[in-house]
């Protein structure tokens, strides 16, 4: 049991203001595993005067010296990553091979890109008579999900620091955990008092106290596009800076010449990683009618490797949703599928086989899903895979681009050439050429309703700086 009765505010451990807690449970053995404060107005207002009295020295300090902080963190992270991807599993389900890597390893990779990239990023910059100061916006509100609790923390947090901003954290009310454990690095390592602050809380008290705040310069949140919304209609008031990274409905385009079983593979993976709980999941593949049939076998045969188990198996591929109201919403959706019309593949309403416990649902696959559907419009968030077809290649790309959302994609041709053509007409952050690996230097965001902002690398950090000119 992970019991936390205290917030981490101005480098010390201070007790909330009322005694509400909030317990964090396993979903994969519906247990309690820990219990954290529920912060207030009260505790973030605290917050804030920490991150704002420990700004203007920590703003006023070298690349170098943040970067020493940093690459301190950094050897705390690599030395507690097998307690952090127990402890992620266990608060969210991610089968654990899968959570080391992942939910622990790239916390602490995307981390040391930004010790490294302090040591090359130029914070100035002269254009004609001007020189151009690149400096931090100040004290930052970091709000966070719970898909990838950690990564999603430190993408913020790292980059926040290196570009010499203050941070206060508000992690998701589900996987709230993992963050007290970056606080206890952040302490270990000696970061000043209040450059980090954590704040355990609901959104709609904790998360909308920081978005109102006068003193909070910018909101870096990640969340449903729903929570996103409200974020930027509170923080308009003290025109704040907002950076949102929200949800996804992405599509895979697997093109007529493509080697169509290493496309279904990696698709249908990608699809049911984290149990389809990824914002940027290509849940919708898009294959040509001729090729439908086919496609369908090779997905199907590849989704009965994913059987749904503890996450302490390290045999697991699939694991639990985070919670029994997320079990709900797939399920519903899987149901409003049925009800359109789509053809039921695989999986569907009945709960797995000999998983009397956890918030377990079948890998599902519909086929001959069409725009006009629910499920084909709307982001699920469960291991569901709809599959489209398309007459032609403009057709393929009228149907991609037919959402609100624009965050992820992908590819497929024997020609890199082509797939880079059909790519560059997608409205969508990003795009996975033939199945092309996530880099973490490389811009991440959204197009449309899936935000304005950019994540990871040096645009990542640019998220953090705002401009000076001085003109001589
Ligand atoms: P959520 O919007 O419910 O919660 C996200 C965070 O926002 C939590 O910390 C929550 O407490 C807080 N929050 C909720 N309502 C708030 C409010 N009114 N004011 C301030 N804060 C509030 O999202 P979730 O269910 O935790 O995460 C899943 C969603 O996140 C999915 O839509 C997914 O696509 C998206 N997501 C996006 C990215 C990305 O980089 N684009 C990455 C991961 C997840």
């Amino acid at each position: 049991m992970h019991g936390y009765s205290k917030l981490y505010i101005g480098g010390k451990w201070i007790a909330a203001s009322t005694n509400e807690q909030i317990s964090v449970i396993n979903p994969a053995t519906e247990g309690c595993i820990g219990q954290v404060p529920a912060g207030t107005a009260a505790e973030v207002d605290l917050a804030v005067a920490a991150a704002r009295a420990a700004l203007p020295s920590w703003s006023a300090t070298s690349p170098e010296i943040r970067a020493g902080y940093l690459k301190r963190v950094h050897e705390e992270l690599v030395a507690r990553a097998p307690e952090l991807a127990e402890l992620i599993s266990n608060e969210m389900g991610m089968p654990i091979k899968l959570s080391q890597r992942i939910q622990a390893g790239l916390p602490a990779q995307v981390l040391h890109s930004y010790v490294e990239l302090l040591g090359t990023y130029s914070f100035s910059e002269r254009i004609g008579q001007s020189l151009v100061l690149k400096e931090p916006v100040g004290v930052v509100a970091a709000i966070t999900p719970w898909n990838y609790p950690l990564h999603q923390l430190m993408i913020k947090v790292a980059a926040a620091l290196a570009a010499g901003c203050t941070v206060i954290a508000k992690p998701s009310e589900l996987t709230p955990l993992n963050a007290f454990v970056l606080a206890e690095i952040f302490d270990s390592c000696g970061l000043p008092p209040g450059v980090f602050n954590l704040v355990s809380g609901y959104g709609s008290v904790a998360g909308e106290a920081l978005a109102v705040h006068p003193g909070v310069d910018m909101i870096s949140f990640t969340g449903s596009t729903h929570a996103g919304k409200r974020v930027s209609v509170l923080a308009a008031e003290t025109v704040k800076r907002v950076a949102l990274e929200l949800g996804g409905k992405s599509a895979a385009v697997v093109l007529e010449d493509a080697d169509l079983a290493t496309a279904m593979k990696v698709v249908v993976t990608n699809c049911f990683l984290n149990s389809g709980q990824t914002c940027s999941a290509q849940t919708r593949l898009l294959v040509p009618e001729e090729r439908y049939h086919e496609a369908v076998g090779l997905a199907v045969e590849i989704a009965m490797e994913f059987l749904p188990g503890s996450p302490h198996d390290i045999k697991t591929k699939i694991g639990p949703l985070v919670s029994a109201q997320q079990r709900d919403r797939v399920l519903h959706y899987i149901n409003e599928g049925i009800k359109a019309g789509a053809e039921l593949l695989c999986g569907g309403l009945e709960a797995p086989e000999g998983l009397p416990l956890g918030y377990y649902v079948q890998p599902t696959i519909f086929g001959r899903v069409t725009t006009d559907m629910l499920i084909a419009q709307e982001e699920i968030f469960g291991p569901v895979l709809c599959i489209m077809t398309y007459r032609d290649e403009d057709d393929a790309v009228q149907i991609a681009n037919d959402s609100i959302y624009g965050l992820a994609g992908g590819v497929w041709s024997a020609s890199s050439e082509h797939a880079e053509r059909v790519a560059r007409r997608l409205q969508t952050g990003q795009v996975d050429i033939n199945g092309g690996r996530f880099n973490i230097l490389a811009p991440f965001g959204g197009y449309k309703q899936s935000g304005n902002g950019r994540e990871l690398g040096h645009y990542g950090l640019e998220e953090f700086l705002q401009l000076k000119s001085l003109q001589f």
